[in-house]
Order: C-alpha cells, then structure tokens, then sequence
C-alpha cells in the first residue's frame, strides 16, 4: 500500500510505500508525552518505502540511552510523524498523521503494557505484550 500524511500545518510531508509489518497501540511512558496521554496508534513500515516529499523534519534523540530511536516531527507545529528505531529497518509511522486515518484499520497488539495506565483501553482479546512480541 502506499500512505500519505503530513503534520497539522502541513509543512513537512510524506509518503510510505510497502507493506505494514505491524499495526499496533503501544502503551510505554514515552508515547504517552506523544499522544497526550492515550496510547500511540502506529504503522511499523519498510524505511526503503518511506520518503519525505515536503519540507524537513527536526530530529530528537535522547543523549542518556545506549540506543536511543529517532524521533521525527515538524519544527513549525511539533507534529511527531514517524520514529526511526535504532535496531532495524523499519519505522513507526504516527496513525494521526495519515492523510485518511482509517486506513489504519485496527490495531494488531497492544505493547508496552508495562507501562499501560488503569485509563488505557485494550480491546478485549487483543494480544497484549508487557514489552515487545518475541520473534
Ligand atoms: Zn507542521
Ligand atoms: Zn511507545
């Protein structure tokens, strides 16, 4: 499939082509300064397939971790976009950027759930996982 989005003021742009590899909510205390508090809803997709089609992001990383992901968002509105883990070739892409959000469908898996809080909402008989699946 191919995917586009862009940020709230539409300054940075993108576009993610392939197939998703895993549609998830993830519940850890880092999306939740994100999302505002709810779970994130993202797409992991193929990095070879994703490219920005307008303007620049601006990028954080945190100095503290040993392998610390790439958090990317516009320096005009603060939109977070995707995220690029530091350990393989895929990257998150943020569900509220989409262009059409339904094309998300529906989560997968919720992970993180270590993190979750008692107002989080897992639908029932979704696979939960306290970190990440093993593969
Ligand atoms: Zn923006
Ligand atoms: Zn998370």
């Amino acid at each position: 499939m191919k995917l586009e989005g862009g940020c709230y003021c539409g300054q940075v742009r993108y576009q993610a082509e392939g197939e998703p590899i895993m549609k998830a909510q993830c519940h850890c205390r880092e999306c939740q300064y994100i999302s505002g508090g709810a779970p994130n809803m993202f797409l992991l997709m193929p990095a070879a397939g994703f490219s920005y089609t307008k303007g620049a992001p601006k990028e954080f990383k945190r100095s503290d971790l040993e392998r610390p992901v790439t958090r990317e968002f516009c320096p005009e509105c603060g939109t977070h976009l995707i995220t690029r883990p530091s350990v393989t070739r895929a990257l998150v892409v943020k569900v509220g950027t989409l262009d059409d959000p339904k094309l998300f469908g529906t989560p997968q898996m919720a992970i993180y759930t270590i993190d979750k809080q008692a107002f989080h909402h897992i639908p029932e008989g979704m696979p939960s996982f306290e970190r990440l699946p093993s593969r």
